[in-house]
């Protein structure tokens, strides 16, 4: 017995990685299931029970925060990407099996699209499945163009330091060959630098001719 997925008090937030078709759609990462505009079942594949299942890994999975999502999903979110990811907030519903960072659900439901800078026009997507995309405070962009204006700022992580693009802060690590290259970069000089999109860290940095990337 269980109470239609309509009756239930409230759903639950969370947040996953999706892989996304240029023309809007989402997927599943694992089996490339494709998602549903409103609700969508999981189903278990592997022992045909109702998901998700304890003992079983069935059911959508999902993270509390969406930082998590980006750490577990661990997906290339670069807009240059031939396989596309996006950060996507979920509501679920119905059976909901509670883990340490996250849920494993019945029924989800796409509900907004993370804008975390990516370089990405989430339109198509937006489109697609009826819903905003919300501005994140958690930055993934992979290619970041500007100023440096600080060096070996504390970021409060061991063997880590922190520079500053513009007013962003990203960090660099200690061990990294990239600190004594940006040591030797002038601040008030215009950089692009390139992260890591697994650890989000600094791991190359070019000077930009006085008339590269500034408009017109
Ligand atoms: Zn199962």
């Amino acid at each position: 017995m269980s109470l239609p997925i309509e009756a239930q008090a409230e759903p639950v937030t969370s947040y996953r990685g999706f892989r996304a078709t240029r023309d809007g759609w989402l997927l599943s990462p694992m089996n490339e299931r494709l998602w549903t505009p409103g609700l969508n079942r999981a189903s278990c594949d592997v022992r045909r029970h109702r998901a998700p299942a304890e003992g079983c890994t069935c059911g959508f999975w999902s993270y509390r925060e969406p930082m998590l999502a980006v750490r577990y999903f661990g997906y290339d979110l670069g807009p240059s990407q031939q396989d596309l990811h996006l950060i996507v907030e979920v509501l679920g519903y119905g059976r909901i099996i509670v883990a340490d960072d996250g849920y494993r659900t019945e029924v989800m439901k796409v509900n907004a699209l993370l804008d975390v800078e990516q370089g990405v026009d989430l339109t198509p997507w937006m489109e697609r499945y009826d819903v905003p995309a919300v501005r994140s405070e958690l930055d993934v962009a992979i290619v970041i163009e500007g100023t440096l204006t600080a060096l070996g700022e504390d970021v409060g992580q061991l063997n880590r330091i922190g520079i500053r693009i513009d007013s962003r802060q990203l960090v660099v690590s200690m061990h990294s060959l990239i600190v004594f290259q940006l040591y030797s970069i002038p601040l008030g000089t215009r950089v692009r630098v390139v992260r890591d999109p697994l650890d989000m860290e600094v791991v190359g940095v070019r000077v930009l001719d006085a008339h590269d990337g500034e408009q017109g």
